[in-house]
């Protein structure tokens, strides 16, 4: 039988890789589709037996959208959710467009689905050597976009140990709907080593300049298994190059982590990293100790993050912290001030990325929020420093989130700070995006990263 494979955003759709692969294995014809670019007579003409969709939150409205014109047309296939979004609302299911909903992952859903079950599929994780080989080669086949991105990404674990209220990820979200054995012994255990390192193989061929490990996943886990995959990945991913002399050049990996991780880690596990990692994205989130508290994070605070971040200096990386804005509290604008200038003390000179708060369905923080107005301009991408709540100080924390990097790398004082973010700067919103993001790029990837800089937005749908 035919599935589409329908994806959406900048990014790979990684759990959609993985759905591919399940697939293949079951010797099903697949295809993946852009739904931002593709046009859906496309996939009607292709003739699918089955319409797969595993949007993020931000794009569950354009999945939905698509899901309903393919069954108002005159395509027969059955649309089926999974991935994140649905697992946290799986009332979608109520919706008239969408006939199957998995919750869980891939693995023990496809004979269901193509046994003709309709509404709620629940599966059980098994273990994270059971996961299906992702189908990543036909995905960058078929859509060459994605392929050319600069960076991909890869995980070694499927989840994280903290609770963040604002996460669908998070460790409570994942227990509440599993139990504390699967979540230990499923979403917190690492994958094989020989696994990561051949997807990795395959991702590299495919334009690919850097690797990202999201969500804390390199840290996170036990440090032996990190320790033989450093030397694997050392082993297989270090390339002679010939450009001036002859030298050495490691595939980097770009690795986010929380201060209390990287605390943990031993010297001989970020002394070992440093060779294949230039920069740790380090989540500061807040600095109020009452924001952090809301954020579900009340295990960290600014002494804990500026240590956090000295010792990662010491070891040679640069860090890029990151930080929120826009929470359900009466001061938002002086709350966010204060977040900003508590990252210009953590990390003086250091790149620094400020989004605004995405409310998720099924967090603890969407109950949070119940009671405040929500704001009609937000389009949930966080890019746009738009929030998804409604404030009187709205433009003010808009400029902020697009002002922060300049403000913590030029140590911009918070008097001047107070006065930029009174301005106007809607007509020049896409070059400050720009730059901002260039200065990330080019933090991480050095001069490789300002060369490339203009082939990477060449590919990518932005929002300002
Ligand atoms: S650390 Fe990241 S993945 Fe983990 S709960 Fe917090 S936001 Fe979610």
């Amino acid at each position: 039988m035919r599935h589409a494979l329908i994806t959406f955003g900048n990014e790979e759709s990684y759990g959609l890789s993985f759905v591919g692969g399940e697939l293949l294995a079951y010797d099903q014809e697949i295809k993946f589709f852009d739904g931002d670019n593709c046009n859906w007579l496309d996939i009607v003409k292709w003739g699918p037996d089955f319409v797969m969709f595993s949007p993020m939150t931000t794009f569950y409205p354009s999945a939905l959208k698509m899901a309903a014109t393919l069954k108002k047309s005159v395509l027969e296939a059955t649309t089926v959710f999974g991935g994140h979004h649905a697992m946290a609302a799986p009332s979608i299911i109520k919706s008239p467009y969408i006939d199957t909903v998995v919750l869980g992952p891939v693995r023990g859903s496809i004979p269901e689905i193509l046994n003709g079950k309709k509404g709620l599929i629940g599966t059980i994780p098994t273990d994270p050597a059971d996961l299906p080989t992702p189908a990543r080669a036909q995905y960058f086949h078929d859509i060459p976009r994605i392929a050319k991105r600069y960076r991909k990404f890869v995980l070694s674990m499927l989840g994280c140990p903290w609770n963040c209220t604002y996460c669908s990820s998070s460790a409570s979200h994942v227990r509440k709907r599993f139990g504390s054995d699967i979540h230990k012994k499923y979403f917190m255990a690492r994958r094989p080593i020989a696994d990561v390192i051949e997807e990795v193989r395959l991702v590299r061929t495919y334009d690919t300049r850097e690797i990202e490990w999201v969500d804390d996943d390199i840290f996170a886990g036990d440090e032996e298994w990190l320790l033989a995959f450093i030397e694997e990945w050392m082993a297989n991913f270090t390339d002679v190059y010939f450009d001036d002399e002859p030298h050495e050049r490691v595939m980097p990996m770009y690795v986010s982590a929380t201060s209390h991780n990287i605390l943990k880690a031993s010297d001989e596990v970020l002394k070992s990293l440093r060779r294949c990692v230039n920069v740790v994205g380090m989540g500061v989130q807040a600095i109020r100790t009452s924001t952090l508290k809301l954020c579900g994070r009340a295990w960290d605070c600014e002494a804990k993050m500026k240590r956090a971040y000295d010792r990662l200096i010491s070891f040679g990386y640069r860090v890029n912290l990151q930080g929120i804005v826009g929470f359900p509290i009466s001061d938002p604008l002086e709350d966010a001030i204060e977040t900003v200038m508590g990252l210009s003390r953590i990390g003086p000179g250091s790149v620094c990325s400020l989004y605004p708060l995405m409310v998720y369905p099924g967090t603890a923080m969407e109950k949070l929020c119940e009671d405040f107005p929500k704001n009609k301009e937000s389009v949930g991408d966080t890019n746009t420093g738009v929030c998804d709540l409604k404030f009187a100080e709205q433009k003010q924390l808009k400029n902020l989130c697009k002002l922060a990097t300049f403000i913590v790398k030029h140590q911009i004082p918070e008097p001047l700070v107070r006065v930029l973010i009174e301005a106007d700067y809607d007509g020049v919103s896409e070059d400050l995006s720009m730059l901002r993001y260039k200065e990330c790029v080019s933090d991480r990837l050095g001069k490789m990263g300002e060369n490339i800089f203009d082939d990477i937005i060449k590919n990518m749908n932005l929002k300002f």
